[in-house]
Formats: C-alpha cells, sequence, structure tokens
C-alpha cells in the first residue's frame, strides 16, 4: 500500500506544448508584482480588510504537493492548515484529477431534482453509508458547509412538521461556533461581528455559552465540572424556552474556527442526554471534524456521540472541487422521505464531477488507509510532539486536539490561566512570525492552530513543530517575556 512514499503519483505539472502558449502557462507569466496589481484592481478576498490588503499585497500562492505549498516567488511554505482545514489527502493527488477529467467527459452535469439521477451521486452516497456509523444512510448534497447547514434546518424544521409538532421551531447554538458565512449559518454561529453588517437575522435561532476552559472557567472547576457545567446550560435554556418549542441543538464536535476548543469528555454525552430527554435533534456540524482529522472517520465517534443530523463539507473532496452534504440518522431520514416533497435544492446538489472527486478521495482516505494512520501512528506522535515541545513555554497555556488537530493557547501567565489582554494582537504577531518563517499556522485571537493535510509523515511533522517553536519563541521575545 503506497503511502506517501516516492512512489505516490503527483499532479506533473502541464508541459505547455511546444510554440503554443496555453492558458495556463500565460497565466504564471506574470511577475508578482503585476498579480498584486490586479487582485488589488478587481478581487474582493472573503473576510478580509481590502484596503489595508490592498496597500500590504496578497502572497501569491501558484503551486502546491503534499503538504507544501510555493507562492509567486519560489518560497517553499508547510501548509500546517490544510488550506481551510480541508485538504485531507494532500495536495497534487493525480487520483483526484483523474476522476474529475474521466467524468467531465462522461456527463459533465445533469441534476437530480425530477426524477432523474447518476452514477457518481449514487455511487458516492452507497461509500458514504459504508463509511459513517450505521444509522447514517442517507445524504443529502450541496456545495459547501455553509448549506450544509441551511439544510439542516430546513431538515429539523420538516422533520418536526411531519411529527406534528409544529411549535418546536428553536434551535440552540453556541457562541463562538462556527456554522459557515450564509445568513444561516452565520446566525447559527453566534460570531458577533459577522452580524453587524446585516440588518437582520434568522429568526428562531439562540445561544448558550461554549465549552471553552481555558478562557472562561471560574474558580477551581475541574476540566470536566466545568464542561458538564456548560452542558447543562443546553437543559437551562431548554426548560426557559419549553422544550415543546426547541427543535434541535448544534454544534461543532470541537470548534475549529473558534480555535479548535476540544471539550471535556463529560461535555458531549451529558448534551446527548438532554436533547433525548427533551425530544430535541442533536446535529453535529462535522466540517472540520469529518474525514478523519481526529483519527476517527467522524469526531462525534471520538467524543463518543450519537447525532441525529451530521453536515458534511471540507474533507469530503478534501477541497479538489466545493461539495457539501447533510448525512441523516435513519430515523430522521424515514420521516423526511415518507411525507411527501422535501423543497429543498441546489443546481449542482449531487454534481457529478464533485461526486467523482469525493468518491475518489474516499477511497484514498481508506485504502492507503490514512486516517487509521493518523488515529494511531502520526495523530499520537503530532501531539506528543507538541506537548512536549510547549509544556513549560513562557506563553504556552494549553494545547488542545486529537489526532491532526491542534490549538494552543497563548497566554501571558500559562499557569494561572491569565490571558493576554491585547490576546488578538498577539496571536497576529505570532501568525506574522509563522509566514515569514514558511509555516502556515492560523491565529484565532489569542489562539494558534494547526490542521495539516493526514498523509503528513513525522519529518514533515517536526518541520511544523519547530518553525512553530521558532515563531512562538520570538513573539515571546517581542513581548519581552522569557
Ligand atoms: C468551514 C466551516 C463551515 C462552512 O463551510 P463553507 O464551505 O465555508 O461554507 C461550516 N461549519 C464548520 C464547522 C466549518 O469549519
Amino acid at each position: 500500500m503506497s503511502y506517501r512514499t516516492e512512489e505516490v503519483a503527483y499532479v506533473q505539472p502541464a508541459q505547455p506544448a511546444a510554440g503554443a502558449q496555453s492558458a495556463q502557462a500565460a497565466q504564471q507569466q506574470r511577475s508578482t508584482a503585476e498579480y498584486r496589481a490586479l487582485d488589488a484592481a478587481h478581487h474582493i478576498h472573503p473576510f478580509s480588510d481590502m484596503g489595508s490588503l490592498n496597500r500590504a499585497g496578497s502572497r501569491v500562492i501558484v503551486k502546491a504537493q503534499g503538504v507544501y505549498l510555493w507562492d509567486s516567488e519560489g518560497n517553499k511554505v508547510i501548509d500546517g492548515m490544510a488550506g481551510l482545514w480541508c485538504v485531507n489527502v494532500g495536495y497534487g493527488r493525480k487520483e483526484l484529477a483523474d476522476a474529475a477529467y474521466r467524468q467531465m467527459q462522461e456527463l459533465s452535469y445533469y441534476n437530480t431534482f425530477f426524477k432523474t439521477t447518476h452514477p457518481p451521486v449514487i455511487e458516492l452516497s452507497a461509500l458514504l453509508a459504508e463509511l459513517a456509523p450505521a444509522p447514517f444512510n442517507h445524504f443529502f448534497y450541496c456545495n459547501s458547509g455553509s448549506e450544509g447547514n441551511d439544510t439542516v434546518l430546513r431538515i429539523v424544521h420538516q422533520y418536526w412538521a411531519t411529527q406534528g409538532k409544529h411549535s418546536k421551531k428553536v434551535v440552540i447554538s453556541r457562541k463562538n461556533g462556527y456554522h459557515g458565512s450564509t445568513i444561516a449559518g452565520g446566525t447559527l454561529g453566534g460570531m458577533g461581528y459577522m452580524h453587524e453588517q446585516m440588518p437582520s437575522k434568522v429568526e428562531n435561532i439562540v445561544h448558550i455559552d461554549q465549552p471553552y476552559f481555558f478562557g472562561e472557567a471560574q474558580g477551581n472547576l475541574t476540566p470536566e465540572e466545568f464542561a458538564l457545567a456548560r452542558a447543562q446550560q443546553l437543559e437551562a435554556k431548554i426548560l426557559e424556552i419549553g422544550a415543546d418549542n426547541v427543535a434541535a441543538f448544534i454544534g461543532e464536535p470541537f470548534q475549529g474556527a473558534g480555535g479548535v476548543i476540544f471539550p471535556a469528555s463529560t461535555y458531549w454525552p451529558e448534551i446527548q442526554r438532554i436533547c433525548r430527554k427533551y425530544d430535541i435533534l442533536l446535529a453535529a456540524d462535522e466540517v472540520i471534524g469529518g474525514f478523519g482529522r481526529t483519527g476517527e472517520w467522524f469526531a462525534h465517534q471520538h467524543f463518543g456521540f450519537e447525532p441525529d443530523l451530521i453536515t458534511l463539507a471540507k474533507g469530503l473532496t478534501s477541497g479538489y472541487i466545493p461539495m457539501g452534504a447533510v448525512g441523516l440518522h435513519d430515523r430522521v431520514a424515514k420521516a423526511i422521505i415518507e411525507n411527501g416533497d422535501f423543497n429543498h435544492g441546489l443546481t449542482y446538489s449531487g454534481h457529478p464531477v464533485a461526486a467523482a472527486v469525493a468518491i475518489a478521495n474516499l477511497k484514498l482516505l481508506r485504502d492507503e488507509k490514512i486516517v487509521e494512520r493518523v488515529k494511531s501512528d502520526t495523530g499520537p506522535y503530532f501531539q506528543k510532539k507538541l506537548r512536549d515541545t510547549f509544556a513549560n513555554h513562557p506563553i504556552v497555556g494549553e494545547i488542545s486536539g486529537a489526532g491532526l488537530v491542534a490549538g494552543l493557547q497563548l497566554a501571558e501567565n500559562p499557569k494561572a490561566r491569565k490571558r493576554f489582554a491585547n490576546g488578538g494582537d498577539v496571536g497576529t504577531i505570532c501568525r506574522d512570525f509563522c509566514f515569514n518563517g514558511n509555516l502556515i499556522m492560523r491565529a484565532t485571537g489569542d489562539r494558534m492552530l494547526l490542521s495539516p493535510p493526514l498523509v503528513i509523515t513525522k519529518l514533515e511533522i517536526d518541520e511544523i513543530v519547530s518553525k512553530a517553536k521558532k515563531a512562538i519563541d520570538a513573539t515571546a521575545q517581542q513581548l519581552g517575556i522569557s
């Protein structure tokens, strides 16, 4: 079984035909300065302050292979974030490119709205049913995680309508969760700044506090006691609203964009108990956690609970092409299937090319035993290496994570759990040191995040951790802490 050995077939850069100038070759002939000028002139970036970005200039990424990126200046950068948590099989896998190429020639597009279907979406659904835990046998498709969570809301409301429980309308989620950037996704997520630019939110969504021990635990609570107390806020909220009015709870098994916040083991079993007790659907947003990130196929398996709905995206196609999905537990699927029209769909629901790429991607994860490798080998190695390296670091307060995802809490006084007053600035300083050291590491406030491709080798893990150490040491030095 080839596993990121030298034999693994990467896509070879296309050789322009002699005499002919392919569009691709022409695109790559621009200088960095030209790229930056055109980018500033015509491109609005997501979640960015365009004025200051245009003045500073973006880094132009031109190529990627395995766990490495190259910029237009020829710098080789190690990608500690797998793009945006999505490139699980690593960059440049020929199998995925071939799958897209073949499918585009065979059936480039057809819809599944009006009594039609096609082989890729059928095969993908059957494969997902095989890979997901036993009760998940039905899948609905969309193009992103945000649309997946919009779909979850649709399914939740349709479900309760089929049960004749029309008053069950409120969906409970968590502050500092991330569920995407559509209006519904943004409202579910509860990151306040995302709403300041919108006149209204989606109705009937309320939030409880997050299980963020380092930042929010008071007094002498243990992590387990704190997580239990945070889970019990769900019960209090349900009692306040009335169980007859509550439709669902949604959460990421671990918060990703919120800072890789891993709740203690007491959290999810308690959430599940409460959802069952009050007859409330439990949705797990597996957009980051799904497809091997924690060493299990799905993060809810890592935490030991059974959701009714799972949102999938990112690792579903390893980011080679956009695709999202929602997996329905049998008890939810049955209600949706047997009760007339489900009025929801997107032009590209189950797109054949995306489905073909997803199948190729899932087969790599399965057949090369990449998920097992994360669980028993590279994941434990990565976690231990981080803990050994940063255990007594003067500005590292906590290391959270499992498998190949981790959050490093920067703190003024780690032992006392005292955070920096200007945490976001400290995170930005550290992120810039990483960037200049050719490591991609993300900062969320005062937490530094890592989520590398799942095919990373131990040698590459060593490189990430030593570059992260340099950046965090430099940050401490700049702050005058040693
Ligand atoms: C990225 C993300 C989303 C949104 O996915 P998009 O594809 O960006 O719409 C939703 N939920 C979680 C947990 C995510 O990390």
